[in-house]
């Protein structure tokens, strides 16, 4: 049971009703594609990942989307509904959530022209920008036929023991390809005027309801802002919402933007809350309860969205794979406790795009709960040191100490976070504060014995009694063999970042990695307010830059983008002949790469460089002698191992372990800093 703190969260932990049912608290689990389903024991798999979700308190748990039919995939490889003995196969995931006190409904979504198959289907032969094949339009007999496809599936779901099913309406997937013209050209009963568009939809939910009857919980996700030309207006979706609701819909969930759009929705670059407004119209044109979704991430901020009435629910789906603990420990009086999603993409979203099951950058656990569970129990309780309280180092100890080890953390600087904390000063990636502020509560709440500013020896390290010695000692800034690479007009990105030097108004960056492009968008960030409105501002900047109008008859929620007047010029160079940007993340690279084109960062690939003086970067471009003329010089030539350490201890005989970036610098990240960190602590 939940030690309900409803002073703290009164809105949040209080129960809501939704048609037959009454949920224990009003936190949804969004759906996820976590493409569980690719590995062995898949059922198993999926029901320990949502049964701890439901013992950590979520109040109703969406899954991932199963397709209807065939031509719904979203790709071969993906979960469908459409037999007795799929339906029968699944039932071990509703039973695990009902024993954890959660509830469980299925989404049914049909991706439409977005599939991955042979042949995609669509309300109309139009292609997507994101789909090389093009869809065939289906027959009117066929959409009828979808109707009790459909109906079918949340029949199937119903004898499988789901409490109810989600119809995917959003996303730009089939049945948002319906409702607007941009997809829909048809001339028969479903296409033509807003009634027709929305016929497929609204009959859908009307027979589901007819077949499957009240106490079937039947949620609709609209979509509340499409963010593509030729989208619905805020009238049209209206209109949706309340024409779903009299077919017998108990609740609506809201979608942002088409998988199409080309306005970034859920990653770090979103400020928090920044789609409330599109979900608290929806909830003003219905009578049934509405959710919020996107970019909400922790309890406080749920709390004040739900008080203030824009929204009866939160749906939060990323926020669930970080912690599956969220509502209870927001619930126990805890909620400095919660691992809170960072908006980071890199091991969920990131990952199942390159057809990998996801987990979580800030929780390996995530998605291999079956895996964890099957660890050997603490043997014996351990002495162990930790040296370097970066990433890898704070994994290890505060998972380890978690253990019952006895942990000592040695940290040279006077701060935790290593090149965390260069990383937080980054235009949206505040975000990391909060992975900070997880540590430290750790740190503390397991007896980690922290000792700050003590850079510790291997004499000392070896006379010390340790039973294990974890190096993670980080890196070292590379300094490329540049001509001139000590003039006072060079800088590291770690000078930078972390505001011990500072940058003139031309500068050049070398190296066009992660980091080269982090620089450059720090270099060329806008001003910040701070203050009580600093969100709403973050919010109006975001909308302004991304050309989101969120007035209520702009088309799609669109509007020109706003021109931008960069504070600095930056020239972004490399040596690879390749386009820079290669080594960005999949979901998140693309808005940071547009980010610095409107900001005319110049991105040079095929560089040699030959000296830096006075006048500036003397290079060769493709061969072609060329002068910089620059007043600083930014150095992102990537990193080194700072293992000295382990050598010395080795000398003495002891074999540490070493990981994160002391073990390999290379394509060094938090997601492989905190995994190797967590595994190693939970091997001991
Ligand atoms: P990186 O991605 O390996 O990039 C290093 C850059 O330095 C490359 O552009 C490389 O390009 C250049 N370089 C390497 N040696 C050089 C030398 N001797 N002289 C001049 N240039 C040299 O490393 P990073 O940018 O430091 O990032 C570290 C890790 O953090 C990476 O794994 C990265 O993916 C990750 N990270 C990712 C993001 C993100 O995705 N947004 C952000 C931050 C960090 P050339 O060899 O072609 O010149
Ligand atoms: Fe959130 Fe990043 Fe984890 Fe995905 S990988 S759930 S975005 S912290």
């Amino acid at each position: 049971m939940l030690n309900q703190h409803t002073a703290t969260f009164p809105t949040l932990l209080s129960p809501l009703k939704v048609g037959a049912h009454l949920l224990r608290n009003r936190t949804l689990m969004g759906s996820m594609h976590t493409r569980l389903e690719s590995l062995d024991r898949p059922i198993d798999r999926l029901s320990l990942f949502y049964a701890e979700r439901a013992r950590g308190g979520a109040a109703l748990i969406v899954t991932g989307g199963y397709a209807p039919c065939p031509n719904g995939l979203l790709d071969e490889t993906a979960p469908m509904l459409i037999t007795p003995e799929q339906a029968h196969t699944l039932k071990p995931i509703p039973r695990a959530v009902h024993a954890e006190g959660g509830k469980i409904i299925l989404q049914v979504m049909h991706t439409g022209r977005y599939a991955k198959i042979a042949q995609p289907v669509g309300a109309s032969d139009i292609p997507s920008r994101i789909n090389p094949r093009a869809p065939r339009a289906l027959s009117t007999a066929e959409v009828w036929q979808m109707v009790d496809d459909f109906t079918r599936c949340a029949e199937l779901a119903q004898s499988a023991g789901f409490d109810g099913v989600e119809i995917m309406g959003s996303e730009g997937y089939l049945l948002n390809q319906f409702t607007v013209t941009r997809t829909n050209n048809r001339s028969d009963e479903f296409g033509g005027s807003i009634e027709n568009r929305h016929r497929l939809a609204v009959e859908i939910v009307r027979r589901t309801r007819t077949r499957l009857g009240p106490q079937f919980l039947l949620m609709y996700r609209v979509s509340a802002l499409d963010l593509v030309e030729g989208g619905a207006t805020a009238d049209e979706i209206a209109r949706l919402a309340q024409a779903v609701q009299a077919a017998g819909a108990d609740i609506i969930n809201t979608g942002i933007g088409w998988h199409e759009a080309r306005i970034p929705t859920i990653a770090y670059v979103v400020p928090r809350a920044a789609w409330r407004f599109a979900a608290a119209r929806v909830k003003r044109a219905v009578s049934i309860p509405v959710i919020v979704s996107n970019r909400i991430n922790t309890p406080d901020l749920a709390e004040e969205i739900l008080a203030s009435g824009d929204a009866d629910m939160v749906s939060m789906a990323r926020p669930f794979l970080a912690d599956a603990d969220f509502v209870r420990k927001a619930a126990q009086g805890r909620a400095d406790e919660i691992n809170t999603c960072i908006a980071c993409n890199q091991a969920c979203l990131d990952y199942i795009f390159v057809e990998r099951p996801a987990t979580c950058l800030v929780n390996p656990r995530a998605g291999r709960e079956l895996e964890f569970s099957q660890l050997p129990p603490r043997a014996v309780r351990r002495k162990v040191a930790v040296v370097g309280a970066g990433a890898a180092g704070l994994a290890c100890a505060v998972n380890a100490a978690e253990r019952g080890h006895a942990v000592t953390l040695y940290e040279a600087e006077r701060e935790i976070g290593g090149q965390l904390n260069l990383a937080r000063a980054v235009p949206g990636k505040q975000e990391f504060d909060e992975l900070l502020r997880y540590f430290r509560r750790g740190v503390a709440r397991h007896g980690v014995a922290l000792k700050l500013g003590a850079r510790a020896s291997a004499k000392a390290l070896a006379s010390a009694g340790y039973d294990r010695i974890v190096i993670a000692t980080g890196v070292r800034p590379r300094t490329p063999q540049i001509e001139g690479i000590g003039h006072p007009k060079v800088v590291s990105y770690a000078d930078l970042l972390s505001g011990r030097a500072k940058a003139g108004r031309r500068v050049a960056v070398i190296g066009a990695g992660g980091i080269g492009f982090d620089v450059a968008e720090f270099l060329l960030q806008d001003e910040h307010r701070d203050g009580a409105d600093a969100a709403e501002h973050a919010i109006a900047r975001f909308h302004t830059e991304w050309g989101v109008d969120t007035s209520p008859a702009a088309a799609g929620g669109l509007k020109p983008t706003a021109p931008v007047t960069p504070p600095r010029e930056v020239t972004l160079l490399q040596r690879k002949p390749e386009k820079p940007g290669r080594s960005l993340g999949l979901t998140t690279g693309w808005a940071l790469k547009a980010t610095l084109a409107r900001r005319d960062v110049r991105m040079v690939s095929g560089c040699t460089y030959e000296r830096i003086d006075d006048a500036g970067l003397h290079l060769r471009i493709d061969g072609q002698a060329q002068l910089l003329v620059v007043d600083t010089i930014v150095i992102c030539a990537g990193q080194d191992s700072d293992n000295a350490l382990a050598a010395e201890l080795r000398e003495l005989g002891i074999e540490p372990e070493v990981i994160g970036g002391a073990e390999r610098a290379a394509e060094l990240d938090a997601l492989r800093a905190i995994d190797q960190g967590t595994r190693l602590a939970l091997a001991f």
